[in-house]
């Protein structure tokens, strides 16, 4: 992109100061001047903007020779860990399915919940959303897993609450600790405790089970409950899992919730399960040391043919190239992106063949990207797909994978991505939590047919065209499951799959293939979330899990576009093996 040169500094000029100038001026093949430019004259957009301090090592302390020497060793992590993690604030997403018993399924969802935030672990564990719905300020002040009885209301604080045993008094004053036993949680060796609050300790005091590692005594899972309950409330049970993801340190990761009694006879006030991710600890924000970096490559000269005055055509692409960059970065910095990474290219090769196979020749080459949310979503900016990581995970084969890719290539091919409002820096300028309110990418009803139409033609043309019976089932599935997941369906940037209770999105495939049949054990038509994309809560890298198969017995193992509870594979920082998200039963079967 050597011609974007001047129509590159001409904006800069206009909208930004000379050291983001020089930055950008020095590496033109990646024009991104917008989340500087944000960073520069934005107040104080968020309290994770501070430039990250180096993170403290623990001390290093004589090997302890009793449990009661290890409880003490434990408490003194725990109480180093919130303070290196008090300026942090990570996003914090939970993801609800309220069930229902049926009778051949077994409890599935009979509604469900989405909660979007940022986790403030500073001096008391706080929220800000993401979410319009959800700014109900006196919500996240209440207690931790605190649901009101004669009223379902679900506090988002309260999935998170388990991120800590007790923020504020974890200590032998308020508990008793009792050595349960040894037992390896992946590859790493535990001492398990059985924590229960002393007598008039107050209220809301953790109570259940702490799994710590044996070599320097962190807490990496925590399970339990608080207590006691308060009169018409209640406290949920949560799993709460830990990683080692920086030396010194297991950073919360997942937390799993899950309440309800489905045997005969019991009548349930409250039955739902619900996972919790915690990601973005380490959002990148485009500081000093970037543009350092950037200057020092400056005294390379333009000799490229393309350093000639831009056409107006070429101008306009370059003009629109520059809003796609802004909108990405942007997304990237408001911990809603995954960087460039792995699943990008298994991404891009399946974009790729479609395009090969149709005779796609675009200017600009089509990039994807991964959005690190759970709802099913797929929209472009520019030339950039975006797939969100629940949609991936969902997504039975690579033929359906193709096929909700291909929608978003057909409005490319199609010229629907012309947009370029977000050239404009001033348009980059909102708040993380405001990202939602700012920035939207979905087509007018015509474009939508269009691109579907598209999308069936590419398919057809494509390595795919023999497996779209899998796509016609997947759309079958997805539709049994409309009216339940509502939240799951509701799309914050792009257009919906579904809308009124019915699936919208490639109706042309939908009758395609055989009918659902939950009793066919082989027939695996939509898989759990949670299955294929794992993230690094640290830096947001995403990675494909690798699962080994796990064969289906019945029809309840399908579970299909459901939550489960986590399992990751723990293993200590620097050893090799990526901490995984729990592979499930129906994702791992599928192998593919
Ligand atoms: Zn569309």
């Amino acid at each position: 992109m050597r011609t974007s040169n001047w129509i590159l500094t001409a904006a800069l000029l206009t909208s930004l100061g000379a050291t983001a100038q020089q930055a950008a001026d020095s590496q033109p093949s990646a024009p991104s001047p917008a989340p500087d430019a944000a960073q520069a004259s934005q107040p104080a957009p968020s309290p994770a903007a501070p430039a990250q301090a180096a993170i403290p090592q623990p001390a290093v302390l004589p090997t302890p020779t009793t449990m009661d020497q290890v409880v003490n060793l434990f408490i003194e992590r725990e109480h180093g860990l919130i303070k290196v993690l008090s300026n942090r604030t990570p996003v914090v997403e939970t993801y609800l399915q309220n069930l229902q018993a049926d009778p051949q399924l077994g409890p599935v969802p009979s509604a469900d919940h989405y909660f979007l935030g940022r986790l403030d672990m500073g001096e008391s564990v706080d929220r800000k959303d993401y979410l319009k719905e959800e700014e109900k300020g006196m919500q996240a002040r209440l207690l931790g897993g605190f649901q009101k009885l004669y009223k379902v209301q679900y506090q988002p604080m309260g999935f998170s609450w388990m991120v800590y045993a007790d923020r504020t008094d974890f200590d032998r004053e308020h508990y008793d600790f009792h050595y349960a036993r040894r037992e390896f949680l992946g590859d790493v060796r535990c001492l398990v405790f059985d924590v229960t609050p002393k007598k008039n300790s107050g209220r809301g005091r953790f109570l259940g089970r702490i799994w710590v590692e044996d070599q320097a005594f962190n807490i990496v899972r925590l399970n339990g409950t608080y207590a006691p309950q308060p009169r018409n409330s209640y406290f949920f049970h949560m799993d709460s899992w830990r990683l080692n993801l920086i030396p010194g340190y297991w950073v919360p990761a997942f937390i799993y919730s899950e309440e309800g009694d489905f045997s005969a006879g019991v009548k349930n006030k409250v039955a739902f399960k619900a996972q919790t991710r915690i990601w973005g600890y380490d959002l990148k924000k485009g500081g000093k040391d970037d543009e350092l970096t950037n200057i020092r490559v400056d005294s390379v000269t333009d000799e490229s043919a393309a350093a000639q005055d831009a056409s107006p055509l070429q101008a306009e692409r370059v003009w629109q190239q520059q809003a796609e960059d802004n909108v990405v970065e942007r997304l990237t910095s408001a911990g809603l992106l995954a960087p460039e990474g792995d699943v990008d290219r298994i991404l891009q090769t399946v974009v790729n063949n479609l395009q090969v196979t149709n005779n796609i020749d675009l200017p600009r080459p089509v990039r994807t990207r991964v959005l690190l949310t759970s709802p099913l979503e797929t929209f472009s900016v520019g030339n950039t797909i975006v797939i969100s990581r629940g949609l991936i995970d969902v997504l039975p084969d690579e033929a359906s994978l193709a096929a909700v890719l291909s929608h978003e290539l057909a409005h490319i091919v199609l010229g629907h991505n012309l947009g370029s409002k977000y050239a404009f820096n001033d348009r980059m300028l909102f708040s993380d939590e405001g990202t939602y309110q700012n920035l939207g990418f979905k087509h007018i009803p015509e474009e939508e047919a269009a691109a579907d139409k598209k999308a069936v033609e590419l398919l057809k043309n494509s390595p795919y065209a023999q497996k779209l019976d899998n796509v016609g089932l997947f759309l079958k599935a997805l539709q049994q499951r409309t009216p339940q997941l509502q939240a799951l369906l509701t799309t914050h940037l792009g257009n919906p799959l579904a809308e009124n209770g019915t699936v919208n999105r490639l109706t042309a495939l939908a009758t395609l293939g055989p009918a659902l049949d939950n009793n066919k054990l082989d027939q695996i038509a939509a898989l759990p979330l949670g299955g294929r994309v794992k993230i690094n809560p640290w830096d947001d890298k995403a990675e494909m899990v690798k699962t080994a198969p796990v064969a289906i017995t019945s029809a309840r193992d399908k579970m299909p576009f459901e939550v489960t509870p986590f399992f990751p594979r723990l293993a200590r920082f620097g050893s090799g093996v990526a901490p995984a998200a729990a592979p499930t039963t129906a994702a791992a079967n599928t192998g593919n």
